[in-house]
C-alpha cells in the first residue's frame, strides 16, 4: 500500500488523474473512493460536451485521455450545437445513458494499472520523508509520494431540500469531513458554493405527445480519435417543453419555502446553471422558460428536466411541474436539491495545480470552485500528468491559455480568487477561432510531445498531423489554371486561384470543396482530417487578424477608460456590466484585472479607443 501517486475520488476529475498517471509504466497510482457513489457518476445532466466544453474533450482525448471515450461508449443521442454559426464556434454535445458512462469509466480503470480501492479517507497527514500518510474508514493506511485530491462536492457538503437539511455530498450519499489534519492548513475559499439539481421525473408518466421533439444530429462525430467518424449506437430523442406563468407563480408564491431565498442556503450557484427559483425572481418579467426533458439512459426509467434546478419541498415542485404541458401527470423519482460544500482558494495553486505550500499535493476538479464534469476532467488530467512528470523528476506540463481551453482555465483559476463557481465557455478565451474541436489533435501535438509516451494515441496523431500537413501544402501550392480544371465550381471560378483561396470565399463551404477535390484527384482522407484542414485554410486569414487584435490589447493597457460609457454597449454582457459597475475601473489595465471579463469584451473595448 506505497504508491508513487494517489488520487482521492473517483469523479470526472479523479479518473482522469490517474489514468494519466497510470501511463507512466514507472509508476504505482492507487485511486481511493467512496464505495456507495459509483466511479465516472454523471450527478447532475447525463451529458458531456457542448460550447466550449466540446473543444476541452477533444483536446483531452487528443492527449490520450478518458473522456471522450467514455462519451462514445455510452451516447444515445448527439448535437452540434451553433451549426448555424459557422465552422468555427460548433460544438458537440453528447447526451449519455448514465449507467453505461459509468460502467465505461469503471471499465477502463478496471482495465488499466491503476489500483481502485474502495474506502473513505479519514484523514491526511504529511508525514516527515515528504509522504503522505492517508487513513482510511477501515482503520488502514496507505503512503504516497504525490495525492491529488479530487472530492468534488464532498468537502463538509450540506445539501437542502425544503426546509431538510441534511449532511452529504449529494443524494444518497455522505459528505467527507475528514482530512482535517491536511485541509486545515491548506486555504479555502471564505465563501461556500452551491449547485442544485432538478428532480427526475418516471418517464412512464410523462406525455411527450405534446412536446417538441428533438432528433439526434446525425452529422455530429464521435469524440474518441479511434471511433469512426459517424455514429452506430442506439439514439434516442430529447424533447423540449416549457415552464410557463402558472408555474412561475406557484414558485414566486412559495419564497418564504425557498432554502435559495429564505436564508437558509448560504453558498453562492452557478451564474450559468441558475435554478428555476433563480430564473423564477431574477426575470420577474418573463413568463416563460425552456425545459428540455432528456432520457437518462436506454433502459433507465427516468427523465431529467433540463432548466428547472431546485430546493423547494416536493410539493411544491410537484405543483409546478403538473402545470408544465407534457407533466401534467408527471411523477417525481427522486426529488430536486441543493448542496452546500467548501472550495479551496485556487490563487494558491500553481499552473500544475499542485498547492503553493504543501509540496507534492494537487487539488482538481469541482473541489477547486468549477462546475461541470468537462472542466473537472481537464482539470484531472493537469493534475495527474504534473504529479507523474514530477515524480519521475521531469519538467512541468503548463497549458498556455493562447492554444488550449485546458490552458484558458487553469489560467483563470489559478490567478483569481473565485466569487462564484466557474465555468468554461468560448469567451473566456482571447483565440476562440484558433481553439476549435476540429484541430484539437494539431493543437496537443506539443503538449503530447513533453509526456512522451508511445501510446497508440500518439502514433495516431502523428499520422494525423503528417496527413495535414501534406493536404495544407498541396491546398497551398495547387494552382487552378482554367474552369475546365474546376468543374464543380465552374460558375464562381474567377481566374487562376490556388485551392486554398478558393476555400477562403464566402460562397464555399470549405469542408465540403476539400472533401470534393480530394475524390476527385482519388485520395481519401478521413473526414475529421478534411474538416480540420479545411477549416484551418479558411480561418488562416482571421486567425492573424486575431493575433493582431492581441497585440493591440497589450499596447493599450494604459489608456484612460469612461466605465459608465461601457453600461451602454448592448455588446458587453450584462455579467460584464455589473462586475464593471462593482470595480469601477479607470484604465484599460483595471478593467483587463477584472475576475469575469471577457476577452471579447476587452477586444471591444480596446477596438474603441
Ligand atoms: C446536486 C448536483 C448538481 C450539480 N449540478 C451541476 C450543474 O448544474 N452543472 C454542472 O455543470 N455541474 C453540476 N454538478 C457538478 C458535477 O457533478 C461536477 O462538476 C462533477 O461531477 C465534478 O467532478 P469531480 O470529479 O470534481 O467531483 P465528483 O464527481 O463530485 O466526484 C468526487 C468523488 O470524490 C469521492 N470522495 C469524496 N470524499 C471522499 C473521501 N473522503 N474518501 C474517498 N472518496 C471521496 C466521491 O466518492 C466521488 O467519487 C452538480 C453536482 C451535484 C452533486
Amino acid at each position: 500500500m506505497n504508491f508513487d501517486i494517489l488520487v482521492i475520488g473517483g469523479g470526472h476529475a479523479g479518473i482522469e488523474a490517474a489514468w494519466i498517471a497510470s501511463s507512466f509504466k514507472e509508476l504505482n497510482v492507487g485511486l481511493v473512493t467512496f464505495p456507495d457513489v459509483p466511479i465516472g457518476s454523471t450527478p447532475c445532466n447525463p451529458a458531456v460536451g457542448g460550447v466550449g466544453k466540446g473543444q476541452v474533450v477533444r483536446e483531452l482525448d487528443a492527449l490520450g485521455g478518458l473522456m471522450g471515450k467514455l462519451a462514445d461508449e455510452s451516447g444515445i443521442q448527439y448535437r452540434i450545437l451553433n451549426e448555424s454559426k459557422g465552422y468555427a464556434v460548433q460544438s458537440t454535445r453528447v447526451q449519455v445513458d448514465k449507467n453505461l458512462y459509468a460502467q465505461a469509466a469503471l471499465n477502463s480503470v478496471k482495465s488499466s494499472r491503476i489500483t481502485l480501492i474502495y474506502n473513505e479517507v479519514l484523514g491526511v497527514n504529511k508525514l516527515e520523508d515528504g509522504r503522505f500518510r492517508l487513513r482510511l474508514a477501515d482503520s488502514s493506511d496507505l503512503h504516497s509520494h504525490k495525492l491529488i485530491i479530487t472530492t468534488g462536492t464532498f468537502l463538509n457538503g450540506k445539501l437542502h431540500s425544503g426546509a431538510t437539511v441534511t449532511r452529504g455530498g449529494r443524494h444518497n450519499s455522505k459528505s467527507s469531513n475528514g482530512m482535517s489534519e491536511i485541509l486545515s492548513t491548506v486555504k479555502t475559499n471564505s465563501k461556500r458554493f452551491k449547485t442544485g439539481t432538478p428532480p427526475r421525473l418516471d418517464i412512464e408518466t410523462i406525455n411527450f405527445s405534446v412536446c417538441e421533439e428533438q432528433k439526434s444530429d446525425h452529422l455530429a462525430q464521435n469524440f474518441h480519435y479511434a471511433n469512426s467518424h459517424e455514429r452506430k449506437v442506439a439514439q434516442v430523442s430529447c424533447y423540449l417543453t416549457r415552464i410557463m406563468k402558472s408555474s412561475l407563480d406557484i414558485i414566486r408564491d412559495n419564497k418564504d419555502l425557498s432554502p435559495m431565498f429564505n436564508g437558509q442556503i448560504q453558498g453562492i450557484g452557478p451564474r450559468y446553471c441558475p435554478s428555476i427559483e433563480d430564473k423564477a425572481f431574477r426575470y420577474l418579467d418573463r413568463h416563460e422558460h425552456h425545459v428540455f426533458l432528456e432520457p437518462e439512459g436506454l433502459d433507465c426509467k427516468t427523465v431529467y428536466p433540463n432548466g428547472i434546478s431546485t430546493s423547494l419541498p416536493k410539493e411544491i415542485q410537484l405543483a409546478f411541474l403538473r402545470k408544465i404541458p407534457g407533466l401534467e401527470s408527471a411523477e417525481i423519482v427522486i426529488p430536486g436539491y441543493a448542496v452546500e460544500y467548501d472550495v479551496v482558494d485556487t490563487s494558491r495553486l500553481d499552473q500544475s495545480l499542485m498547492y503553493g505550500e504543501i509540496d507534492g499535493l494537487y487539488f482538481a476538479g469541482q473541489v477547486n470552485g468549477t462546475s461541470g464534469y468537462e472542466e473537472a476532467a481537464a482539470q484531472g488530467f493537469v493534475a495527474g500528468v504534473n504529479a507523474a512528470l514530477a515524480r519521475l523528476d521531469r519538467p512541468q506540463l503548463i497549458f498556455s491559455r493562447e492554444d488550449s481551453y485546458i490552458g484558458v482555465l487553469i489560467e483563470d483559476l489559478v490567478t483569481t480568487t473565485r466569487d462564484e463557481p466557474y465555468r468554461l465557455f468560448t469567451a473566456r478565451s482571447e483565440n476562440r477561432l484558433f481553439l476549435r474541436e476540429d484541430n484539437a489533435i494539431i493543437r496537443m501535438n506539443k503538449y503530447n510531445k513533453i509526456i512522451n509516451l508511445e501510446r497508440s494515441v500518439d502514433i495516431f496523431n502523428s499520422k494525423f498531423i503528417a496527413q495535414y500537413d501534406l493536404l495544407c501544402s498541396l491546398a497551398n501550392e495547387y494552382r487552378y489554371k482554367s474552369k475546365l480544371g474546376f468543374p464543380d465550381y465552374a460558375g464562381i471560378f474567377m481566374g487562376p486561384q490556388t485551392l486554398q483561396e478558393l476555400v477562403c470565399r464566402g460562397d464555399i463551404d470549405p469542408v465540403e470543396m476539400l472533401r470534393l477535390e480530394c475524390r476527385k484527384f482519388g485520395v481519401f482522407f478521413d473526414e475529421s482530417l478534411i474538416r480540420c484542414a479545411a477549416i484551418s485554410l479558411k480561418y488562416s486569414g482571421y486567425i492573424v487578424r486575431s493575433n493582431n487584435e492581441l497585440e493591440r490589447l497589450s499596447r493599450v493597457s494604459n489608456k484612460r477608460i469612461q466605465w459608465r460609457e461601457l453600461l451602454k454597449y448592448s455588446n458587453i454582457s450584462f455579467e460584464c456590466k455589473q462586475r464593471i459597475e462593482q470595480v469601477q475601473p479607470e484604465t484599460f489595465h483595471q478593467l483587463q484585472k477584472i475576475e469575469g471579463i471577457r476577452p471579447a469584451t476587452l477586444v471591444f473595448v480596446a477596438g474603441t479607443f
